[in-house]
């Protein structure tokens, strides 16, 4: 049976051309003692914007990694799927992200809820962790408001990951449940209960995603107070760790952040609070590999600097259309976002170091980068030029990505140079 590592990292390339970059910089971190298991991921939407299948993903990471020799662990996670989307990642994927979401605050039947109720009913009142200074506390009522809330979609967790247990057989591939994509967060407290929950169902959860305070817009730095996160976090770990001895869920589970990617401002948080405890991470990441390969064709000058030039423009014309499914993780001023005339008068440098993410670089605009996030359609509608001129520059696109994710997350993370 494949192990996912202390460490993982989820990893999106959504055009398929970046898989070498992103596992050289997975390469580079075992180099420096930081073993990281790479896990591919690509939701259902990316995959239709773009027009590809599950299996590509899988094509592309057995491919690069046989490519490169690397014979440790490695996966395709069917990211944020639920029971209308999982059948056609079965083959394909080795990692699922049950997701949740739209099932929080659904009731389960009278009787359930009773049974839960009665069974959890002896953890309210105060309980303390041991050897730290977090403790939580539950009344009846809360108890009863979490089970109302959060035992449906647990249920449904348990129905999906069933269905997909029954397809690849026990043991074969990663659980991940998810509810990050939701408006409001889970305390410490309910993430204990939801976790006794996941524990009924007999899901052998391995990572579980919740959604922490503040905004984690995509490709853009945390948007709260990282002193908060990190308090939320370090409790978080707290509960996973008595939920384990508690319930018995699997010993290797571990917190699972959808980070959206660029979360600089936290990453040394999360980083010292798991050496602290001595605890794994996943931090998945989003698509922020496509803005990357903007970035390199802009700096690559020509044809190339035309076409994101050209994508910029577009994605303006079209901004409600592009944003509309992503509102609830993105945050743009559009105030702040230059015109297409004043883009195309940019050179290389110009345009590249508005989009790449250098905090304090004072060409660095978080709305245009967030806003060609979410233009990936775009490029999708002009595969075949974009595909042709990634190729054309694969140097300096790889240049783009490999420092990306291994200068800007994982070094921040992981504390290592
Ligand atoms: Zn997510």
């Amino acid at each position: 049976m494949k192990k996912l590592g202390k460490y993982s990292i989820g990893i999106g390339d959504r055009f398929g051309h970046q898989g070498h970059a992103q596992l050289k910089a997975i390469i580079e971190a075992g180099k420096k003692g930081v073993e990281i298991t790479p896990v591919w991921n690509k939701s259902n939407r990316e995959h239709l914007i773009i027009g590809t299948q599950p299996h590509d993903v899988r094509t592309e990471a057995d491919m690069v990694t046989s490519s490169a020799g690397f014979a440790k662990p490695y996966f395709v996670d069917a990211d944020h799927i639920n029971l209308d989307t999982v059948e056609k990642f079965i083959d394909s994927s080795d990692f699922f992200t049950v997701d949740v979401a739209s099932y929080i605050g659904k009731m389960a039947g009278e009787d359930e809820i009773m049974q839960f109720y009665l069974a959890a009913e002896k953890y309210t009142g105060h309980f303390a962790f041991t050897g730290t200074n977090k403790s939580l506390r539950c009344s009846q009522d809360q108890l009863m408001d979490i089970t109302d809330n959060y035992l449906f979609a647990i249920k449904k967790a348990g129905e999906i990951y069933r269905k997909i247990e029954s397809l690849k057989g026990r043991g074969n591939f990663v659980t991940e449940v998810s509810m990050d994509e939701v408006y409001k967060p889970q305390t410490p407290t309910e993430l204990f209960f939801i976790l006794k929950m996941v524990a009924e169902e007999s899901i052998p959860v391995h990572t579980f995603a919740p959604k922490f305070p503040g905004r984690f817009n995509k490709g853009v730095d945390y948007s709260g107070d990282p002193l908060k996160f990190a308090s939320e976090f370090e409790a978080d770990l707290m509960v996973i760790d008595y939920a384990v001895r508690e319930f018995g869920l699997p010993e290797n589970l571990k917190i699972s952040i959808h980070s959206g990617s660029d979360k600089f401002s936290i990453y040394p948080h999360i980083g010292s609070i798991i050496r602290k405890y001595n605890k794994g991470i996943h931090l998945k990441t989003a698509g922020t590999t496509w803005l990357e390969e903007v970035i390199g064709l802009a700096e690559a000058g020509g044809e190339a600097l035309a076409f994101a030039k050209e994508i910029y423009t577009k994605s303006l014309e079209r901004i409600e259309e592009l944003c509309e499914p992503y509102a609830g993780v993105i945050d743009i001023d559009t105030g702040c976002l230059p015109s297409a005339g004043e883009v195309s008068g940019w050179n290389s440098r110009k345009f590249a170091s508005s989009l790449r993410h250098i905090p304090g670089n004072p060409d660095y605009n978080p709305n245009i980068r967030q806003l060609i996030h979410v233009g990936y359609k775009l490029a999708a509608q002009k595969k075949e030029i974009f595909s042709r001129l990634l190729e054309e520059h694969e140097d300096v696109v790889a240049d783009s990505v490999f420092e990306n994710i291994y200068k800007r997350h994982i070094c921040r993370l992981f504390d290592i140079e």
